[in-house]
């Protein structure tokens, strides 16, 4: 298949075309380089560097014979959301709407998106599967939730089929240390620690460490980028052989406490993490935990990247590479 990978230069965006390519696929990137990486880039692949604001870029893209497209181009931080809600109304909903548009334009009827867990807010139970209620607590959760309506819309309407990945916390780094570009001003727990030991901040805050878990500090259901990878390929596969749209979690259902990932981070790397506790930050629930039984049973897919262990080695290494 000829795959639009939009969004191809970020994170999860470059493993997954990785993937893809590992998988014998076509693939061209469309991504507008505001926090994707140039050094992302795979040579052989055709880059579209554009906005998916500019329909007409979208539409002359997937003009190209494109079979199906994966959706990853969005805004992600939670707090700015909360600040900045224009800017991820505009970028994640509008920009969807108009990938949406252009490929109803187009006659292009695939589609594989990158949702998130943060569509469920606080849990009213774990682990979570995929009809837990939804209720965003912030407005980056929401629009995940707005987009996933308008695919249904679409999916009535104009005949798209979709499979919206409910991505849980993404990590790690490809184990062959081939796409290894660190994201830019990286908020999440793994880089943070990371940045850590190498001295580029002073210390790992830990929010909170008085919730109702074993060790007070929350829990969090990790996934590393290769497995959230391969479900991006087996999803491709599944809509290219004619199965029905989809809402899919993705997490290794296991979860592990902030205080349990600074020891891991400890002993795989033998360096010390400086850390502090510090204030709760608002909206963290204490625990949140995958049902991804659909994903394994509709997909075939299993995590079998996201050992503690391979997660931590494999950020560790990006990290070194780029400190060199
Ligand atoms: N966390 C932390 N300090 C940080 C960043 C994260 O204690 O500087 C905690 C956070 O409270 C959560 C976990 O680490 O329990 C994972 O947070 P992250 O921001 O990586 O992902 P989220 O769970 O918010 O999607």
């Amino acid at each position: 298949m000829h795959i639009l990978v939009i969004g191809g230069a970020g994170y999860i965006g470059s493993h997954v075309v990785k993937a893809l390519m590992k998988a014998n696929h076509k693939v061209s990137v469309f991504d507008n380089l505001s926090s994707g990486l140039e050094s992302n880039l795979f040579a052989q692949n055709k880059f579209i560097k554009a906005d998916i604001l500019d329909y007409a870029a979208l539409k002359n893209a997937l003009l190209e014979k494109v079979d199906a497209v994966v959706h990853l181009a969005a805004k992600k931080a939670v707090g700015e959301s909360m600040q900045k809600p224009e800017m991820y109304a505009l970028n994640n909903i509008s920009g969807t709407i108009n990938i949406l548009n252009a490929m109803a334009g187009t006659g292009v009827k695939n589609l594989v998106f990158s949702s998130s867990a943060a569509v469920y807010g606080n849990p009213q139970y774990v682990p979570i599967d995929e009809k837990h209620p939804l209720n965003p607590l912030s407005f980056y959760g929401f629009t995940k939730q707005d987009i996933e309506n308008y695919m249904r819309w679409y999916e009535q309407l104009k005949g798209l089929r979709f499979v919206s990945l409910r991505y849980f916390n993404a990590v790690g780094y490809d184990e062959e240390g081939i796409v290894h570009g660190l994201e830019k001003n990286p908020q999440n727990l793994l880089p943070i620690m990371m940045e850590a030991i190498l001295g580029k901040r002073p210390k790992l805050q830990i929010f909170g460490h008085d919730y109702d878990t074993k060790d007070g500090t929350c829990i969090r259901d990790y996934i590393h980028v290769t497995d959230l990878a391969s479900a991006h390929v087996k999803a491709l596969e599944f809509l290219h052989q004619g199965g029905d749209s989809q809402i899919l979690n993705l997490g290794t259902e296991k979860g592990f406490s902030v205080l349990e990932m600074v020891q891991a981070t400890q002993k795989v790397t033998g360096r010390n993490v400086p850390y502090e506790f510090a204030a709760r930050r608002p909206g963290d629930p204490a625990i949140i935990l995958a049902s991804a039984k659909k994903a394994r049973q509709i997909l075939n897919w299993e995590p079998t990247h996201s050992q503690l262990e391979n997660i931590i080695s494999s950020t560790w290494n990006a990290y070194q590479k780029s400190s060199l």
